[in-house]
C-alpha cells in the first residue's frame, strides 16, 4: 500500500533546489507532505547557467507563470540559438538555431532536398530555410502568442540572470507553502539500511526527513559525499574542465542568441541579458594556464568589464546512479556537462519531470527508483554524444587543444551518426532524444560534415521545381521574420526589466 510521505528535505536553494522546491510545490498538493529548503547564504550558489533551451518554456507554462513576468524579473532576453563561431576554422561562422529547416515534402525530410539542391549548386547555407536563423541574424523577436508566426517553424528559450531566477522561484515556491531554512549542514545521519535519516546544521538543529533532495552543487553533500556514490569522469570526451566567468556591460541592444567563439583552449561564451552582458571562457586546464585565460577572457569583451573574472572547476560526467535509497540528486551534485549546449537547467527540468513521474512513497520501491537512474543517465548520455559532436568535427588544428579534439576516441554511437550522414545525409534521431533532427544538422552541417550523396527519393521533383521550391521558402523565412519586431523593442514593449 501506498504510504505517503511526510517530509521531504531539499538541500541546496540554487537553481536546482528551487526548481525542484517549485515542481513539487505545485504538484504535490495533499495536504499533508512538507517540503522544506535548506541553504546557506555563506556557501551561496554557483551563480552562472544563463542560458536555456526551448523546453525551459515548458518547465514555466507547468507552474503556471507568466513568461514576461519571468522575463522582466529576471533581467531576461530571449534565445533563438547559438551562433559558433571559429569553431570549424577561423573566421567561419554557424548558427544552431531552434525551431527547424524548411518543410517536409511527401513525407521526405528538408534537409535530403536541400542536399540535392546543394550538389546543383548555389544554395545558400542551411540557416537561410529556418525561421529562428533569419530572426536572429535581422535581430528580430516575437513570442508565438499573437504574432502572425508559424507555431511549427518558431520556437525559443530564454538568457537570464541566474541569481535572480532563484530569487523569483523561491518567491513562487514559498507562496505555495515550502519552508526555507537558513543553515549550513555540518553532517548526515544514516541509518542501518543506509537510508538518510536526518542533517546536522550548523546551530545544532537537526532536521528529519523521508526524503532527501541532494542540490547542493558539485559538493553533492548527501549522494556523492554521504552516501559514497562514485563519479564517473567523461574527461577524456569533453576535456575543458575550468571556467573564467565576468559580467560586462552591455555594448548594444541585446541580441536574440547566444555566442560561442572558438579559442586556443577552449571556447567563450557571450550571454546578453537586459542589464549586462554575460561572459566566460571555458577550457582546458592542461593546455592554458589560469592567468593566460582569465587575460584571453578580459582582451575579449564587447563592453567594460564589471568585475573580476571568477575561476570555477569543473569535472564533466555524472554520478554512477543518481537516485540511492531516500536520497535523488538533482543538479551540479548529480552530475555535469560543460555548458556549450546550456543543457544543464533542462537536465534539472528533466530530473523534476521525472521525479514527478515517479514520485515515491515510504516504501521505496527499487523498481522505481532504477527506472528512474535509467531514464535519467541516459539523457546524459546522450546529451554527452552531442556536445562531443562540436569539439570532433572541426579542421581546427591550430593548437594542442584543437589537436587533441580531432584525434580523440569518441563513442560508437556518435561514430556512427557521423558516418551515416556523411555517406547519403541520412540522420535518424530517436522519438526520446533531446536534440532533436534540426539540431544535429546544423552542427553536422556548420562543424564540415558533409554528405557525399543524398537519397535518391527527393529527384522525384524537377530541377525547376526543386529551385523553385527552395527561393519560395527562403523568401517566405526573410519574409516573415521581417514583419517582426527588434528584439529590443519586443522587449521594451512587453517585458522590460527595472533598471539595475
Ligand atoms: P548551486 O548553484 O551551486 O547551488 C548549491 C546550493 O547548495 C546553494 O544554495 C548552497 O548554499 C547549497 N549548499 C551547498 N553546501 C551546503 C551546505 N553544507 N549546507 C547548506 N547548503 C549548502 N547551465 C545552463 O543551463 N546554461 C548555462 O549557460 C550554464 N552555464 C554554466 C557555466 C559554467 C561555467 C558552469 C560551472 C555551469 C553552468 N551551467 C549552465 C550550470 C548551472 O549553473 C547549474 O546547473 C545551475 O546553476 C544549478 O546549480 P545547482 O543548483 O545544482 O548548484
Amino acid at each position: 500500500m501506498t504510504e505517503r510521505l511526510d517530509n521531504i528535505v531539499i538541500v541546496g536553494g540554487g537553481t536546482a533546489g528551487w526548481m525542484a522546491a517549485s515542481g513539487l510545490a505545485r504538484n504535490l498538493r495533499n495536504g499533508h507532505t512538507k517540503i522544506r529548503v535548506v541553504e546557506s547564504d555563506a556557501i551561496g550558489i554557483v551563480g552562472v547557467g544563463e542560458a536555456t533551451i526551448p523546453p525551459i518554456r515548458n518547465f514555466l507554462g507547468m507552474l503556471g507563470i507568466d513568461e514576461n513576468d519571468f522575463i522582466r524579473n529576471t533581467q531576461g532576453t530571449f534565445k533563438l540559438g547559438i551562433e559558433f563561431v571559429d569553431w570549424t576554422r577561423p573566421g567561419h561562422r554557424y548558427l544552431h538555431p531552434f525551431g527547424r529547416f524548411g518543410a517536409d515534402v511527401d513525407g521526405l525530410p528538408f534537409h535530403q532536398f536541400f542536399l540535392r539542391s546543394q550538389a546543383q549548386g548555389e544554395t545558400p547555407d542551411i540557416e537561410a530555410f529556418s525561421l529562428t536563423a533569419t530572426a536572429a541574424r535581422q535581430r528580430k523577436f516575437a513570442s508565438s502568442a499573437g504574432q502572425n508566426v508559424p507555431q511549427n517553424h518558431w520556437t525559443y528559450a530564454y538568457h537570464f540572470d541566474a541569481t535572480l531566477v532563484a530569487k523569483y522561484l523561491r518567491g513562487y515556491a514559498e507562496a505555495r507553502g515550502v519552508e526555507r531554512t537558513e543553515g549550513k549542514v555540518v553532517d548526515v545521519s544514516l541509518d542501518e539500511k543506509s537510508f538518510i535519516r536526518s542533517i546536522e546544521l550548523e546551530s545544532g538543529e537537526v532536521i528529519e526527513g523521508d526524503f532527501f533532495i541532494d542540490c547542493t552543487g558539485f559538493r553533492s553533500l548527501l549522494l556523492g559525499q554521504a552516501l559514497g556514490v562514485e563519479y564517473q569522469d567523461w574527461t577524456h570526451y569533453l576535456p575543458c574542465n575550468r571556467a573564467a566567468a565576468v559580467p560586462s556591460e552591455n555594448a548594444g541592444p541585446p541580441i536574440p542568441y547566444t555566442r560561442s567563439t572558438a579559442r586556443p583552449a577552449g571556447w567563450q561564451w557571450r550571454i546578453p541579458l537586459q542589464h549586462r552582458t554575460g561572459n566566460g571562457y571555458v577550457y582546458c586546464s592542461e593546455h592554458i594556464s589560469d592567468d593566460e585565460a582569465a587575460a584571453t577572457l578580459m582582451a575579449n569583451l564587447d563592453g567594460e568589464a564589471l568585475d573580476e573574472p571568477r575561476l570555477l572547476q569543473f569535472t564533466t560526467g555524472r554520478r554512477d546512479v543518481i537516485w540511492k535509497n531516500n536520497c535523488l540528486a538533482i543538479g551540479l551534485s548529480a552530475g555535469f556537462l560543460e555548458p556549450l549546449e546550456s543543457t544543464a537547467i533542462h537536465l534539472i527540468q528533466v530530473s523534476v519531470a521525472w521525479l514527478l513521474a515517479l514520485l515515491p512513497d515510504k516504501n521505496f520501491n527499487a523498481i522505481e527508483i532504477e527506472e528512474y537512474n535509467r531514464v535519467v543517465t541516459g539523457i546524459y548520455e546522450q546529451t554527452r554524444d552531442f556536445l562531443i559532436l562540436h569539439y570532433k568535427a572541426t579542421e581546427r588544428d591550430d593548437s594542442d587543444f584543437w589537436h587533441r579534439c580531432q584525434e580523440m576516441e569518441i563513442p560508437e554511437s556518435l561514430h556512427r551518426r557521423m558516418e551515416l550522414f556523411r555517406a547519403n545525409g541520412r540522420c535518424l534521431i530517436g522519438a526520446d532524444e533531446l536534440f532533436a533532427l534540426t539540431s544535429w544538422l546544423a552542427v553536422l552541417l556548420g562543424q564540415g560534415v558533409t554528405p557525399r550523396g543524398y537519397n535518391e527519393l527527393v529527384s522525384s521533383l524537377s530541377d525547376e521545381e526543386l529551385a523553385r521550391m527552395m527561393s519560395q521558402m527562403q523568401q517566405g523565412m526573410a519574409q516573415t521574420a521581417r514583419s517582426m519586431p527588434h528584439h529590443e523593442k519586443y522587449i521594451a514593449d512587453a517585458c522590460a526589466a527595472a533598471r539595475m
